[in-house]
């Protein structure tokens, strides 16, 4: 089942395909390991010399099948799930670089991800330029480096739903002999595949929309096998000289442009153990299901929102690419034609404390630490997810200090508006 199905049918018919007599729905295979009849069998699976699965934190079927979903959906050639959003961006990036190496970061990536690759990779002896995604492209060149080894940004950046210019990106990365990575979680193959626009490898935190339902945290990186590691194979020896953990496989030999992902899954996983668990995936793979409805109301919702917030005499501010008064609206209309995302930024006229203010006398709208979820929920990002920033590297990030994050649900939009409105009466 190829090209030849369009996104809603890939969702429904994808991944699991029984044959007869199997069941109808994907089975959870809760099991940490698998027999086999020789010795020599499970040794050809150990040597790579054989597709197979042999120990759930390496592989295990029920994964597969949902990996093999998702890399459909963003027209990839391979895929894995990882236990979190986290994992996904730390193996997408740790897959080809090591100490002394450098990274090209956008300054708008969601909290998690900035101190993972500033904070936490720096620690394994790997640096990181932040730069403005905005900025003129020989302003963003100037950060790259000999050692750079890839560059790292996200589709629409949560929460200060910032529009990356892809094929800016792209070109950029490409005019310096690394791969463009693409966080992909706030737009969802619905609304864009990166590849089509030069990214190389896309991440995902499932978590989000992909779940929608906040039952599982997961991750998956697809990679597009379109970036070509043996050009520069000094710069990325990791992929293109022998493994001695191996036995001197050269995975682009062996694997050609399944390469990336068979390093991450068998160094990686193998290594670091951040497996997605069957049970999860099976969620996720539901979610996946209804992922095209969900995302078409989250988005029709979040425009009626932006829409009522931004004619609200109480709101200072409101960001949303789908506003056509937003500096984005152009690039999303360019890059996510059938809408965005669900999540609305805005800031009150009285401010850091007014929002908290507002945000306590929601009823609908629940305060969680979470977003992108089938629920309406809401955050202050300054108070929580981004506490570990100053005020400086909050502007930087784009998140005001009076930032509400409102992530729309999919509940009946006039609920939601009605909900904002009595609390918006209060304060
Ligand atoms: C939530 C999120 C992550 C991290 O994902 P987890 O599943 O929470 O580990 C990464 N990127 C983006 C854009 C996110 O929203």
């Amino acid at each position: 089942m190829s090209k030849q199905y369009e996104k809603e049918t890939i969702c429904i018919q994808s991944g699991w395909k029984p044959k007869n007599g199997e069941p109808r729905v994907l089975p959870i295979y809760q099991s940490t390991t698998f027999k086999y009849e020789t010795s020599e069998q499970m040794g050809r699976l150990f040597d790579l010399e054989e597709d197979g699965f042999f120990y759930t934190r390496l592989q295990n079927p029920t994964n597969e099948y949902v990996a093999a979903k998702i890399c459909e959906l963003e027209g990839g050639v391979a895929a894995m799930l990882t236990s979190s959003g986290q994992a996904a961006t730390y193996y997408a990036v740790f897959n080809i670089c090591e100490a002394g190496d450098h990274i090209v970061l956008s300054s708008t990536v969601y909290g998690g991800t900035f101190n993972l690759l500033t904070c936490t990779m720096k620690k394994m002896g790997i640096e990181c330029t932040v730069v403005d995604p905005d900025a003129p492209e020989e302003e963003i060149s100037k950060a790259f480096r000999e050692n750079t080894k890839c560059v790292f940004a996200e589709t629409i950046a949560n929460p200060a739903l910032v529009v990356l210019d892809i094929e800016k990106f792209a070109r950029l990365a490409h005019d310096h002999q690394v791969p463009l990575i693409v966080d992909n979680t706030f737009a969802t193959p619905i609304n864009c595949n990166p590849f089509e626009w030069g990214a190389d490898i896309v991440t995902h935190s499932t978590t989000k929309y992909m779940d929608g339902h906040a039952m599982s945290v997961g991750g998956c990186i697809v990679d597009s096998g379109n970036f070509d590691w043996t050009k520069y194979p000094e710069k990325f020896p990791g992929l293109c000289t022998p493994d001695e953990s191996y036995h001197g496989i050269t995975y682009t030999e062996k694997f050609g442009k399944a390469a990336y992902i068979t390093k991450a899954t068998s160094q990686l996983m193998r290594d670091l153990g951040s497996i997605q668990s069957p049970q999860n995936a099976f969620l996720l793979n539901v979610g996946l299901e209804t992922l095209p409805l969900r995302v078409e109301r989250h988005c029709y919702n979040a425009q009626k929102v932006a829409e009522y917030l931004e004619a609200h005499e109480k709101v200072a501010w409101v960001n949303y690419p789908g506003l056509k008064s937003n500096k984005y609206y152009e690039l999303a209309q360019k890059y996510m034609p059938k809408g965005t995302c669900g999540v609305i930024s805005f800031g009150l006229k009285g401010g850091r404390a007014a929002a908290s203010e507002m945000m306590d006398k929601l009823k609908l709208a629940a305060i969680v630490t979470h977003v992108a979820d089938a629920r309406t929920c809401v955050l202050h990002p300054a108070s929580h997810t981004h506490r570990q920033m100053n005020d400086e590297q909050l502007v930087e990030a784009g998140v005001a200090p009076d930032l509400i994050r409102f992530s729309v649900g999919i509940e009946n939009v006039k609920d939601i508006i009605a909900d904002l409105d009595q609390a918006l009466s209060q304060i």
